[in-house]
């Protein structure tokens, strides 16, 4: 009996992949979602817990994901061919940034588990954790106060 084909995303590079197998790879865990700050002296990305405007904290999805760009000036275009110039913005666990870097899937990730749940029952998603959005604190002079670690 032969081996089962091992599964894209360990075969494939984020260029190779299909538009389909790219967005598959979310977890949905809406940590991307946390606006962020930066250093202007080292670069350095802090993430705070003040959600962009659009993200359901409920379930972590993006309320309007077809429109975001438009309806966010600020929503950055994370695709392949902008990995290098945002890498850095995503949480550690974020599954584009794992397999950007050789490693692999988490266990807990929904194509690992067949759960689409999967990440929020882990831990690895913002879903119910006590939040803000950026309506209730607009000035970003004052998201100082609120950086937080994600992973
Ligand atoms: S951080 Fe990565 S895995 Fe999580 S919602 Fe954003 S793009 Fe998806």
């Amino acid at each position: 009996m032969s081996e089962p084909a091992p599964p894209f995303w360990q075969v494939k590079s984020l260029t190779e992949m299909t538009q389909e197998e790219w967005e598959s790879l979310c977890d949905g865990c809406g940590k991307c979602c946390l606006n962020k700050l930066i250093d202007a002296d080292t670069d350095e990305v802090y993430t705070t817990s003040i959600a962009c405007r659009l993200l359901d904290l409920r379930t972590a999805r993006c309320k309007n994901y077809p429109k975001r760009q438009e309806l966010v000036s600020e929503c950055i275009k994370f695709a392949p061919d902008t990995m290098d110039e945002y890498v850095d913005w995503m949480p550690d666990s974020c599954a584009y940034r794992l397999i950007y870097q050789g490693f692999d899937l988490p266990e807990w990730h929904p194509l690992v588990t067949g759960d689409p749940d999967s990440a929020h029952q882990a831990g690895f998603s913002i879903k119910g954790k006590a939040l803000r959005t950026e309506e209730k604190v607009p000035d970003p002079n004052d998201w100082f106060d609120y950086i937080i670690r994600v992973g």
